[in-house]
């Protein structure tokens, strides 16, 4: 005998939602091609309680580092080999939500990843991330990953000096230095999926919530969802501007660096130190 708890359906969630309508906007943005991509999403206790029975957990997935850090924190998260165009239509296999074992070395699996699925196989970098984020910022909550076409492209092209690749996205559109004062992060390229790359964006999000994967793709993080998608589309937009001036045959005029100081002061933030020449 029990009590049966009547809970409301996960799907209408208002996380459960910003989930699926994220990834179908990266994924009709070509940003997420195929199983490119992963997001996770740092959810409370009692935004989950109404919709779902925390006490119960499907399975329990080891991981190889530690992350005692987050032990009991949830997160909703987009699958291993999952791909971002399925996720509407099927978001128990292509999603999943987790919570961080007591041990910080495994994952509780409380809903979705039907059929045997896990978490993205860059859950090192987004874990490590979170960690790096909460311990500078308390209202952080959420980390993207996709492949950002002109970004990603920009990469091949562009100094990977971070310096400059900050102060080119800067000057590209106006709004720029205002999304992201702190600019990009640039790491060195490194196989993914593994505990290195995780660690070498953590470090870099120390100061940045943009972080550049070279010939790759690019992290952002952030407090909402709506942050951290318009932060990466507000540096993809700046990087189409840059190829299309590139195509036009380059800059003849650009906005200076006293006008982007002009700007920072207006919208009260500090551009990242090192960049502007004043
Ligand atoms: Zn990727």
């Amino acid at each position: 005998m029990g009590t049966t708890m009547t809970r409301n359906s996960l799907y209408n969630a208002p996380f459960f939602q910003e989930m699926m309508d994220t990834t179908a906007n990266l994924y009709r943005l070509g940003w997420d091609e195929r199983n490119g991509g992963n997001i996770s999403y740092l959810l409370r206790e009692d935004e989950l309680i109404p919709y779902l029975d925390v006490h119960h957990v499907l399975r329990t997935v080891p991981m190889s580092f530690d992350a005692s850090a987050l032990s009991g924190k949830y997160f909703i998260v987009t699958g291993s080999g999952k791909y971002f165009k399925n996720v509407k239509r099927d978001p128990a296999e292509n999603l999943g939500i987790i919570r961080i074992a007591n041990d910080g070395n495994s994952y509780e699996i409380l809903w979705g990843f039907e059929n045997g699925g896990v978490a993205t196989s860059e859950l090192p970098t987004h874990l490590m991330n979170h960690m790096q984020r909460l311990a500078v910022d308390k209202n952080h909550r959420v980390i993207m990953h996709c492949h950002a076409t002109h970004l990603l492209a920009m990469t091949f092209t562009h100094s990977l000096k971070e310096e400059d690749f900050t102060k080119t996205l800067w000057e590209m559109c106006t709004e720029c230095i205002v999304v992201f004062p702190d600019g990009i992060g640039v790491i060195p390229w490194i196989i993914p999926g593994t505990n290195e790359i995780g660690e070498a964006t953590a470090e870099k999000m120390k100061d940045v919530r943009l972080v550049l994967w070279p010939h790759h793709g690019v992290f952002g993080a952030g407090q909402s969802m709506d942050e951290v998608f318009g932060l990466i589309e507000t540096a993809e937009k700046a990087a189409q501007v840059y190829t299309v001036v590139c195509a036009q045959g380059g800059k003849k005029q650009t906005i200076t660096d006293q006008q982007l100081q002009d700007l920072a002061d207006a919208f009260h933030v500090v551009p990242r130190e090192g960049i502007l020449n004043l």
